[in-house]
């Protein structure tokens, strides 16, 4: 078979620890061997985060916004005992953080679904797919404690001086602890706007939420706003498309998905998105078969998995152990990214292979080949339980039967 050829490069962003392995294993066995791979890398492990003191994390990001399309491994957020481990300059922030943070994007978490693997609510048939806001609210937030007695306030200074306050609380001697949290018309307005596009990109239900009758300003906008932008643009496409955009309160949201069958779309505000995206993602198995997407506003995709550097397996890694860690949702992070080159560029057998890479990856589990962590979960029996570089093998001999 020829090697398949690419116009643009993929920005590709390598990371930490365990998964930093496997990006590597998925490349030389399942990539190079079929794709002319073009890439532009961008190391952001930790230690070269720290030696272009986060610079490349930066630049990363303004590549993506340059070509459009990246697939990032996961990395490590330093805290105090990863300074120690890396000798680190500084506690360098969440390059997750950072990237978001330049592309103005939405994540969009949803799950890689095998027929041997149940969800744990049986109902449900379909991915549940989180659209998590990306910006503000407790993430950007200001907090403090007041030591004793006295008021804290709320001040908004306009551009001409003038002042809007407002009592937050009269503290008594034992003080107590103060939170204040923004967010913006400008990127409340590109959540919605994302969350229309992929919903209609993927032609499934979306579903909104958050606490507006209790917060009746900041809750309130981000309802009036969403529901602004569906009349005004996009309730034609959506009746089109035969898809609902359906408003409710997050705690009638949660009922509901319980009950549901899945397929939607459910858009949260920040922090509902950070706890709801975690409880779905062990309510459809493993957080290993979790894959993530973030779109910004003008169309650029980054493609990652949900879970973490796998730390653990990491370290058994180095004292020589074959780990068994399963690479489902770095692997589809790659192929999402592939498919979605190959769309832009109109390369049909870009998105081809990426199709049937997936369903060799997919095949190879529901044929009873998996890791150990899919394994624990899998009520069939008579499974063969691979270390990491053996099911990728077994992947690859599916991909082989395939092309
Ligand atoms: P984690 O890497 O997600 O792993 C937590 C546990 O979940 C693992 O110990 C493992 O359980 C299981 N697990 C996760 N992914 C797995 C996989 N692919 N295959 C098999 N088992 C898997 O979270 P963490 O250990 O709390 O975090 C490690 C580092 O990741 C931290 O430095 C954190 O900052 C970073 N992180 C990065 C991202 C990102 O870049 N997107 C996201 C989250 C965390 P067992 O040990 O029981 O097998
Ligand atoms: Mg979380």
């Amino acid at each position: 078979m020829q090697k398949i050829k690419m116009v643009t490069p993929l920005v590709e962003i390598d990371g930490d620890e365990m998964t930093r392995i496997l990006w590597q294993m998925i490349k030389d066995k399942l990539l190079y061997p079929y794709i002319d791979l073009k890439t532009e890398y961008y190391d952001l492990g930790l230690k070269h985060r720290d030696e272009t003191d986060d610079q490349v994390t930066v630049d990363a990001a303004y590549a993506i916004k340059k070509y459009g399309v990246g697939v990032k491994c996961a990395t490590i957020t330093p805290d105090a005992s990863r300074i120690k481990e890396y000798g680190l300059k500084k506690m360098w922030k969440s390059p997750n953080g950072t990237i978001r943070a330049i592309l103005d994007g939405t994540v969009f978490r949803a799950p890689i679904l095998v027929k041997n693997i149940k969800p744990m609510v049986s109902g449900w048939e379909e991915p549940i797919i989180i659209a998590r806001h990306a910006y503000g609210d407790v993430y950007k937030g200001v907090e403090f404690k007041a030591t004793g007695k006295g008021k804290a306030e709320m001040v908004f200074t306009d551009e001409n001086g003038q002042e809007t306050r407002q009592t937050i609380h009269e503290f008594d001697e034992e003080g107590g602890i103060v939170l204040s949290m923004h967010n913006t018309h400008k990127s409340i307005r590109s959540f919605a706007k994302a969350c229309f596009e992929y919903a209609l990109g993927e032609k499934r239900d979306l579903w909104f939420s958050t606490k507006q009758t209790i917060s009746k300003t900041y809750d309130h906008t981000f309802m009036d706003i969403f529901n602004e932008l569906y009349e005004s643009e996009y309730k034609e496409a959506f009746e089109k498309a035969g898809i609902e955009y359906f408003y409710t309160l997050i705690d009638d949201a949660v009922a509901r998905i319980i009950r549901s069958k899945g397929g939607m779309v459910w858009a949260c505000k920040n922090y509902d998105g950070d706890v709801m995206s975690d409880m779905v993602a062990t309510a459809f198995g493993s957080l290993a078969m979790m894959t993530s997407v973030l779109v910004s506003p003008e169309g650029h995709y980054e493609y990652e998995a949900a879970h973490g550097t796998v730390q653990r397996h990491y370290y058994r890694h180095l004292k020589g152990e074959k780990t068994s860690t399963n690479s489902m949702a770095t692997l589809f992070a790659w192929t999402g990214a592939l498919r979605k080159r190959g769309e832009k560029d109109g390369l049909k057998d870009l998105c081809e292979f990426a199709d049937k890479l997936e369903k060799a990856a997919i095949n190879t589990i529901e044929n009873g080949t998996m890791t150990k962590d899919l394994a624990l979960l899998c009520e069939e029996g008579d499974l063969n339980v691979f270390n990491s570089e053996e099911f990728l093998d077994a992947i690859k001999n599916e991909l082989e039967k395939m092309l």
